[in-house]
């Protein structure tokens, strides 16, 4: 079973993939970490990306499309779940091409929903807390960045949640509640 977690930066996507790695023997395909870990290990990619992704903007559909092309040629386990990626309609599409030529189908987009300055809040904690925890903290996040990639978010990627909703597999939980209750919301979505 193959499945986007579809939101804006903050709303939890990360936590809920882990769990489902954990849970469901799923594969977790962040976009996000992989331009970070081509970043870090200082790739010529890593170098042309770093510095939009620092802006909060996003990079371009060629070089994500190629990134998740790469990865499901490997083992999928019990599924992909797909965390920031599709973020245009462009990547929606290739996705779509991409899962037909393996013969493979989306069985969910799940919207999780959080209002702004929650999201807000929660990215510059999450940036508070990596220091604490005497770790770099990401490079984007903080307000300025965070509240770019919201306006990212709705110009280029709300969207997709009428993309989805067209093809009948959009659902919508409610990502204010508490992570274990996310975390039943999605399962009850993903066992339906
Ligand atoms: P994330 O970890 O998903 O919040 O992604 C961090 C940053 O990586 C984004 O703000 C973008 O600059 C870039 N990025 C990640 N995924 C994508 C994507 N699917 N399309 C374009 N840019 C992306």
């Amino acid at each position: 079973m193959n499945i986007i977690l579809l939101g804006p930066p903050g709303a939890g996507k990360g936590t809920q993939a882990a769990n489902l790695v954990e849970s469901r023997n799923m594969i977790q395909l962040s976009t996000g970490d992989m331009l970070r870990e081509a970043k870090a290990s200082g790739t010529e990619m890593g170098k042309r990306v770093a510095d939009v992704m620092a802006r909060g903007e996003l990079v371009t559909d060629e070089i994500v499309i190629g990134l998740i092309r790469e990865k499901l040629e490997g083992d999928k386990k019990g599924g992909f779940i797909f965390d920031g990626f599709p973020r245009t309609l462009a990547q929606a599409d290739a996705l779509g091409e991409l899962l037909a030529e393996k013969g493979e189908d989306l069985a969910a987009a799940v919207s999780m929903q959080v209002d702004d300055e929650t999201l807000v809040a929660r990215v510059v904690n999450r940036a508070a807390e990596a220091v604490a925890a005497g770790k770099e903290a990401r490079a984007d996040d903080n307000e300025e960045s965070v509240r770019f990639r919201l306006t990212e978010y709705y110009k280029k990627t709300a969207p997709l949640i009428g993309y989805y909703y067209a093809k009948g597999l959009l659902s919508t939980v409610d990502g204010l509640a508490d992570i274990a209750t996310v975390e039943a919301d999605i399962a009850k979505v993903l066992d339906a």
